[in-house]
């Protein structure tokens, strides 16, 4: 999605540690205005398909997904939680993530209530690195024993490993701009399809 590239370009910038921030437009502050225009490209991208909700994690995921919300039929939006203590009382479900940028593993939970196996999901989140939040996420649906139709990422990056192994699950998986490459001492990132 040439905007949004266009936009990391110009207003991102390269931490070290393979850490692209983008504070300004997405994770803090927030663009709406290029939020409505990336739900409108994800909808665009899964066209057709069923989904009868969103899943995402919070916090970052939360605000891409309810906006992309009103591209597919204002279908509800459930984030996985982050849980400070472990809830056991078996109302909901729970998986482990490790957080890239936190570098700590979190209890995450979404409650029984919110998803079922009638449910097809797709999954939103801002960013793909290792895919450590995915394989979380896609735990949950599994455990819910929903069917999980696509998942929809605003940033991957391409040098790390996550979207290979999304994709060689066979999961359906939309990166609107993959990062080929980025240098914290230059502060350049390239992009997948571009030269
Ligand atoms: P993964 O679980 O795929 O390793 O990392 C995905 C999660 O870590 C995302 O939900 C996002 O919050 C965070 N993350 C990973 N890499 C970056 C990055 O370069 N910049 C920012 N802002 N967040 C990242």
């Amino acid at each position: 999605m040439q905007l949004l590239k266009d936009r990391i370009r110009k207003d991102g910038t390269v931490k070290a540690g393979n850490v692209l921030k983008v504070d300004s437009f997405l994770n803090h502050q927030i663009d709406v205005e290029l939020l409505e225009e990336i739900g409108k490209e994800f909808a665009r991208l899964f066209k057709g398909v069923r989904c009868t909700k969103i899943l995402t994690i919070e916090a970052s995921g939360i605000a891409v997904a309810c906006v992309a919300a009103r591209y597919f039929n204002n279908v509800p939006v459930v984030f996985a939680k982050k849980s400070q203590s472990i809830n056991l009382e078996g109302d909901s479900y729970v998986t482990k993530i490790e957080s890239f940028t936190h570098k700590r593993v979190y209890d995450v939970i979404v409650s029984k209530k919110y998803l079922s196996s009638d449910d097809h999901v797709i999954i939103i989140d801002d960013f793909l690195a290792n895919g450590c939040a995915l394989m979380g996420l896609a735990d949950i649906v599994k455990s819910a024993g929903a069917t999980i139709e696509g998942i929809g990422i605003v940033i991957e990056k391409g040098f790390q490993n996550g979207g290979q192994i999304i994709r060689d699950m066979g999961i359906p998986l939309h990166s609107l701009a993959i990062v080929k490459s980025m240098d914290d001492k230059t502060g350049t990132v390239t992009f997948m399809d571009e030269e």
